[in-house]
């Protein structure tokens, strides 16, 4: 069955302690998006965020590091218990293994995030390390940004290379994810949902999480048919 992750650079953070019992209660995964200004040419939430967001869920949290040299935080990110950190190839570039299992050896799950203009190739060496394989339908840096249509043909692709070599990671979809969007993502086999705009922008949020889930139950019911 799916999983839905929250973004919660989304999240209305003026009104977070009404909104973080009604998150807790949907979500399966908090995403929460760290951005350094360099990797990409935004800023986004921080590490200090997650130490905060801790203490206030028993959730698993994943961190997506859009940011350059992402190795010096690990460490801190491991101390502060994420369950997932996500990085991009390019900035574990030359030493991936060293930092895989740094991550892999504390116990916490390695995620990896394609940017569209990214091939899947690039994962090939250490691909049976991963645990997460998202796959990102808009540039890295900004929410709420349209689909990038090039990219969808790479959530299929990640689900063949993980078929044909008896792989385990989790297929997720980073971007656009709304009702234009859930059966085109769902079909090419998409495990996990990374919720944005498309949550968020509906006034209600419990109704707008379980309007979601009856569209997706419905949507993997005819898949599964
Ligand atoms: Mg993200």
């Amino acid at each position: 069955m799916y999983k839905l992750t929250t973004s919660m650079m989304c999240a209305d953070n003026f009104n977070l302690k009404e909104s973080i019992s009604i998150i807790d209660e949907h979500t399966d995964i908090y995403h929460i998006d760290i951005m350094d200004g360099h990797f990409v040419p935004n800023l986004a939430l921080s590490f200090d965020y997650i130490k905060q967001l801790k203490k206030h869920t028993t959730k698993p949290i994943d961190a997506h590091l859009m940011m350059t040299d992402p190795d010096k935080h690990i460490q801190q990110l491991i101390d502060y218990g994420v369950e997932y950190i996500t990085l991009h190839p390019k900035t574990i570039s030359g030493h991936e293994f060293r930092i895989i299992n740094k991550i892999k050896s504390a116990g916490v799950k390695l995620g990896i995030a394609i940017s569209p203009g990214t091939d899947l190739s690039v994962i090939n060496i250490y691909k049976a390390y991963i645990d997460k394989l998202t796959i990102m339908t808009v540039e890295p840096g900004f929410a709420g940004q349209k689909m990038v249509k090039e990219a969808l043909p790479k959530i299929l692709e990640a689900k063949t290379l993980k078929d044909e070599n008896n792989l385990n990671y989790l297929i997720e979809v980073d971007g656009s994810t709304n009702y234009n969007t859930f059966e085109e993502y769902a079909k090419r086999g998409t495990d996990v949902f990374v919720l944005g705009t498309g949550l968020f922008n509906y006034p209600d949020l419990d109704k707008s999480y379980k309007d979601i889930k009856v569209f997706l139950n419905n949507i993997f019911k005819n898949i599964n048919e």
